[in-house]
């Protein structure tokens, strides 16, 4: 017999081959043999040979584009036990793929980062009662078999711990016949949630807004909804009665947040809500929860994710709904092998499956504005607290009229409310967005700079640590007593505040009071979990944070925040500089007054007439973003018009310039679409990588894909140390 099959028409045929996307940067999916007898479709999760190695991949769409001799293909090892990828999924992955100029198997491979899941998970061994009675009963044997008559399973660690007693008491029933072995799925990560658990009574525009969100997940369908309310207004609450609607339809629901490691206090509101936890999804689970989580959103043993950005790449068995909270938040941009931005996405996700996606923020991003404005999304607006809970008082602080004392950072306004908020048992918050002590490190004989050997920047000294450290590599070295260009001692001068520098100055002025930093850099997540809850319940009388301390914290006797340094994003080249900087500073002073206690907000700034400031302290957001949307519309800046930056890095300077060079002379003409550059980064040097940028600018509705294809493949090709870095829509210039 040849390897040859006849089909039912007696036509001699080929083996059937599949194209298998394999998660690595191929540019598209290679072409495998089905053995016979093996059952193979789109989305199948296979195990295929790959040079030396064996490697898990996805059965795409299509015939595969290789014109080999399909006898001369490497077969199918192995298909998993595994649901396949769902049609939509693949036609995602390929969407983004196509957007963010990306191989298709890198983005494939977000999908995959659970390879231990694609096999099932193993049965667990459980005990069942079977109705036979020992001779002799002991209060122990007792206890266990009053549990174990309720005719259900147990395990056997699960029933002696029940019942309060050893396993070895379990043993000897077993022997005596009272129980048999039986085996039991493995146990969901999560409970299911319960849409009626605990449904809140909605208040004034709460009840209209989440009518209107129910009403869109009822109807089903694809939309965008963006919730624009301030901090407090009931947002959440909102958002769970479309959750509870989508659970009731049978449908699972994602729920993307910026830093979810940090948000312990929303799981604890979910659950109130809704009986149950939702699963969580983050790069600090452990590997078996990961997989676990994986498996069973693939199951739908998974009702509810709640994630970060690369939870939007689970193999949902049945999606219906995603909410993006704090949809501004830069964290949902990756810039790392996939460039994407995850509320785009979501969105894209959404379209895909058809079905509502829902955007939420107290400042939304200029570009969803637009999007609302323009009526391509719905507008759901919630412009007051809920309950008693008022809004800070926010003034700004002068600097030029009230300069802190000499090598201090607190004006003496700020120092006198924080003074007046701990005498009255309340909390104060202080906000930096610098980790640290200092961020540069000088000698005050002959100037000297503390620069990192690998980047153009300067090492930031960590004073708990005693190091002096690169935020762009980690290069960290002991904080020398000696400069080392002119051998002087002790005469290192730190310039400009970090957090752990602020601390010291509120120590200062403040010795009583129990001060507390809050800083990545400082704590691992369980411990800053901790600390966040010991803050809430008032173990803290003065905070001094960086963003972390912005995102979603639920502090009842937190009644002044103070911004030590408002001006600080400001002035950084980007574009959406005014934009971040307003949409921080609401989001940290929306931290105060969340319970009901008089607030206060202290926004330290040398710009007091800077229209991001004047917005603030007014509360006129919508005059803000009316002036930044106009000057966006100007300057044909996102979302009127379209960017994509294109950066080349190598270890010489020349290569980098030179490549960099090349492409722009590559670069095709279009109508609409221009090219600036190339230039210097201003972070010219990461890592000992050179780095020159190219800027795209588009009209919108320009074909950028297109244009940087043509680019990418006119230009010259990648090689030695030379690497080129598409990023379409760029949220960073640097
Ligand atoms: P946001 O998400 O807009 O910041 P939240 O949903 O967190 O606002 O609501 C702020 C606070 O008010 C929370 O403690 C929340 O539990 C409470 N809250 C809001 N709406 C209601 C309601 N209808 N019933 C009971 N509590 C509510
Ligand atoms: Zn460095």
């Amino acid at each position: 017999m040849t390897s040859d099959s006849i089909d039912l028409f007696g036509v001699p045929s080929g083996p059937r081959t599949v194209p298998v996307m394999i998660p690595m940067p191929a540019p598209r999916a290679y072409s495998y043999a089905v053995p016979d007898g093996v059952a193979v479709e789109p989305g199948s999760i296979v195990q295929v040979p790959l040079g030396p190695r064996m490697v898990a991949g996805v059965v795409w769409d299509g015939d595969g584009e290789d014109k080999v001799d399909p006898r001369k293909l490497r077969p199918i090892e192995k298909v998993f036990d595994c649901p396949p990828l769902s049609r939509e999924m693949r036609a995602f992955l390929d969407w983004v793929s196509t957007y963010t100029l990306t191989p298709p198997g890198l983005v494939a491979r977000m999908a995959l980062r659970a390879p231990a899941a694609f096999d099932p998970e193993p049965m667990v061994e459980g005990l069942r009662f079977t109705g036979v009675r020992p001779e002799r009963l002991t209060p122990a044997r007792e206890r266990v078999l009053a549990l174990a008559s309720d005719g259900f399973a147990w395990t056997r660690s699960g029933l002696a711990h029940a019942a309060g007693t050893s396993s070895g008491v379990i043993d000897g029933l077993t022997r005596q016949g009272s129980f048999e072995t039986v085996f039991l799925p493995p146990p969901p990560v999560v409970a299911a949630p319960d849409p009626d658990h605990a449904a809140p009574r909605l208040e004034g525009p709460q009840t209209e807004a989440a009518a209107d969100l129910v009403e869109a997940v009822r109807s089903g369908g694809f939309g965008v909804t963006l919730i624009d309310g301030i901090t407090g207004s009931g947002k959440t609450e909102v958002y769970f009665e479309a959750i509870a609607e989508t659970l009731r339809a049978g449908r699972q629901v994602l729920i993307l947040l910026p830093e979810i490691a940090l948000t312990a206090s929303f799981l604890e509101r979910f659950q109130d809500r809704f009986g149950a936890r939702p699963a969580e999804w983050h790069s600090d689970l452990a590997p078996r929860i990961r997989e676990k989580v994986w498996r069973q959103a693939a199951t739908g043993d998974v009702r509810v994710v709640a994630g970060a950005r690369s939870a939007l790449f689970l193999p949902f068995e049945n999606l219906g709904l995603i909410i993006v909270d704090e949809e501004h938040d830069p964290a949902y941009k990756q810039e790392d092998r996939v460039f994407y931005n995850a509320r785009d996405m979501a969105v894209v996700r959404a379209r895909i499956g058809d079905f509502p996606a829902v955007l939420v923020s107290a400042t939304p991003s200029v570009e969803s504005r637009v999007n609302g404005d323009s009526g391509r999304y719905r507008m759901l607006h919630l412009p007051t607290r809920f309950g008693d809970a008022a809004l800070p008082d926010l003034h700004l602080v002068d600097m030029r009229r009230h300069p802190p004392q000499r090598g201090g950072f607190l004006s003496p306004v700020l120092l006198r409310a924080i003074g007046k908020t701990v005498e009255k048992r309340e909390q104060a918050l202080l906000f930096l967005n610098r980790r640290g002590y200092a961020p540069l490190t000088l000698c005050r004989v002959c100037g000297h700079r503390f620069q990192c050997p690998n980047c153009s920047s300067w090492l930031v000294e960590h004073r708990f640590r005693g190091q002096i450290q690169c935020h762009h590599c980690g290069h960290a070295e002991r904080t020398p007593d000696a400069c080392p260009e002119c051998g002087t001692l002790d005469h290192l001068a730190a310039c400009g505040p970090g957090v752990e520098r602020i601390a010291e100055e509120v120590e200062r002025h403040f010795p009583e009071a129990r001060t507390i930093v809050l800083s990545s850099d400082l704590m691992g997540v369980k411990r800053l979990r901790l600390e966040l809850e010991a803050i809430a319940k008032g173990e803290a009388d003065i905070v001094i944070g960086t963003q972390l301390v912005a995102k979603g914290h639920n502090f009842p006797l937190m009644s002044l925040v103070g911004i030590v340094d408002a001006d600080l994003g400001l002035s950084n080249g980007d574009p959406r500089a005014a934009e971040r900087t307003f949409q921080l500073l609401s989001q940290v002073t929306g931290r105060a007054g969340r319970s009901g206690l008089k607030s206060h907000g202290l926004i330290q700034t040398y710009q007091p007439q800077h229209p991001v400031m004047q917005a603030i302290v007014s509360g006129e957001a919508r005059d803000f973003y009316e002036r930044e949307i106009g000057e966006r519309e100007r300057a044909v800046l996102p979302p009127f018009g379209r960017l994509a930056s294109v950066i080349v890095s190598a270890e010489s300077r020349a290569d980098a310039e030179g490549h960099a060079r090349g492409l722009r002379q590559a670069a095709p003409r279009a109508d609409g679409i221009a090219i600036l550059g190339p230039a210097e980064a201003p972070l010219a040097l990461v890592r000992g990588r050179h780095r020159f940028r190219l800027l795209v600018h588009g009209r919108r509705g320009s074909d950028m894909q297109g244009y940087l294809k043509a680019m990418l493949a006119n230009g010259p090709k990648e090689r030695g140390s030379i690497h080129v870095q598409v990023d379409i829509d760029p949220q960073s210039f640097l």
